[in-house]
Order: C-alpha cells, then structure tokens, then sequence
C-alpha cells in the first residue's frame, strides 16, 4: 500500500488545520518545542514502522496530548482535515484488511486512545472497512498478535495466504489459513492472529457464493462433457491467475478458486453446490428495530 505523503510543510499543515478553527479561533497553540517534538514523534514512528514503543510517549508532548487527539475529529467527514482523509481513502481500491469492501473509515493502527499525539500522523490512519475496523478494535501489536501494518510490514511475494475447501452433500466450508512454509515466525503469527480477529472465514461467506455464482455461467458450458472435470480444474486454475492478476495471489479470492481447483469432492459434483439457490447469510440475520 502507498505510503501517505509527508514533508515539512505538510505536517505543519496539518496541525494548523486540525488545532486552528476556519474563524482563527487557536484550540491549542502549539510551541515551537512542542511542534518540533511532533515531528520528531512522527519520524520515530516511521522508524518503528509503526511499532508501539516507550519512546512514543514523548515527555514534550504532554500538553498538547489531549488537543492532538482531539483534533482527529477534524478528520472525520466535513471536517477540516476533511481533505486528508479522502486522499488516504482514494489510495486504496478496496479495504486492505479483507479485501472484499470499500474502505470507508481510517483506522487507527495504533489506537486513538492511547496514542494520543498519534492521532492526526496520516501514517497511523489506515483505510479500512467498517467491519474490519470494528473487529480489530484497540488492538495493540505485541509479539505473536496484532495487524500487520498495511504501509510498513513488507510481505513474502510468494503465495502464503491459502484455503482449505470442504465440500460435504453441496455445503461448501472455507477456511482460510496462513503458510508456514512462506511465511516465518513472529509474521506467520500475526498474520494468522488477523485472520482469526477479522473473522474472515465467516465475513467472506457472502463473498465467496457471490464470486462463485458468478463463475456459474462460464463453468455451465462444461457441464455433461465426458471430460467435464478436467476442464472445470482447468478452468478454476485459470480464473486464479486471472484473479491474481487483477487482485494478487494473496488476496482471497485467488486462495477460494485455487483451493476449489484441488478439492476432489468440488471437481467430482460442483452442481448440487452451484444448483442451489444463493441465498446471501446478511439476508438470514434478523432486522434490527
Ligand atoms: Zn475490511
């Protein structure tokens, strides 16, 4: 994911705009040490990428702690950081935590309430879905759990995010898992610890039978064919590249079709899945109010 832009004048910007009213009105008037800590703070946290660390809790910045973290609500919609946060969403097609929504929120990768000088530090804000940035919560990254940090953690080019498919009487169960063959320990850990907090396996449900039933019309055509099987593994195989092309090999949708193409008893029946109704599991939860 692009890391957000930062210069000089940007981070000063900033916090004129997120501490000063359109009227001049001042809600906290930074001094010259206090701005000079921020900045300071701010290129810490890129040299932690965005690891929590004592040092974060800067002495200097005591003061202004609470107007900084105040100041995010300036970056909500229609505020005066308004124009930030939009350039952070715009960054990304989808929702980098699940990758199966628009992001439409910033999440704070180190939480709000806690790092409260962090609040307005674009490097912390990452786009996320509603879901997503509800279910990580105030998380804090610690050894073997938290987020990986969508602007800093590099990751392996290699495949590592992989499905397992069961397939009982046309019920088809995903299950997402992360390999430990490409990605080492403390990353293999977080990673999973993501997966398990996101939920993936239950929020991609709907994601998945939408995808799939889309396929339908393209996998109808080798229905009844004497080598009906091998041309669906065929196909499915080919829709994986296709996917991790237009999304990457580490995005679900590559995993979901890939696993499909080497689950025997999906290649042997597909149709007592693909025959039944989609029935969205969002249309199964009962209305609230
Ligand atoms: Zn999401």
């Amino acid at each position: 994911m692009p890391l957000p832009a930062r210069g000089e004048t940007d981070i000063n910007a900033q916090l004129d705009a997120g501490l000063i009213q359109v009227d001049g009105t001042v809600d906290y008037a930074l001094s010259d040490p206090e701005r000079q800590a921020i900045h300071e703070l701010y290129a810490l946290y890129d040299q932690l990428l965005g690891e929590p660390n004592p040092r974060l809790d800067m002495e200097a910045l005591s003061a202004c702690n609470d107007a900084l973290h105040n100041a995010y609500d300036q970056v909500q919609k229609g505020g005066r950081l308004k124009s930030m946060r939009g350039s952070l969403l715009r960054a990304v097609r989808e929702c980098p935590l699940c990758g199966a929504a628009p992001a439409t929120t910033l999440d704070h990768h180190l939480p709000r309430a806690q790092y409260k000088s962090l609040a307005i530090n674009p490097r912390n804000l990452v786009p996320s879905c509603q879901p997503c940035n509800r279910a990580k919560g105030t998380v804090v990254p610690s050894a073997g759990q938290g987020m990986v940090h969508a602007y800093f953690q590099a990751l392996p080019t290699a495949t590592f995010l992989r499905a397992t498919s069961s397939y009982i009487d046309g019920a088809l169960a995903i299950s997402f898992y992360i390999d430990d063959t490409v990605v080492p320990s403390p990353l293999h850990e977080r990673l999973t610890f993501q997966l398990t907090r996101l939920n993936l396996d239950e929020r991609l449900v709907d994601s998945i039978n939408i995808m799939l039933f889309t396929l339908k019309p393209s996998l109808e055509m080798f229905r009844g064919l004497a080598n009906e099987r091998a041309q669906i593994q065929e196909y499915l195989r080919g829709a994986a590249r296709s996917y991790n092309k237009d999304f990457a090999w580490n995005h679900w949708r590559s995993a979901v079709v890939l696993s499909l193409s080497e689950c025997d008893a999906f290649l042997d029946d597909p149709w007592t899945y693909l025959d039944k109704p989609l029935i969205l599991t969002e249309a199964l939860e009962e209305d609230v109010g």
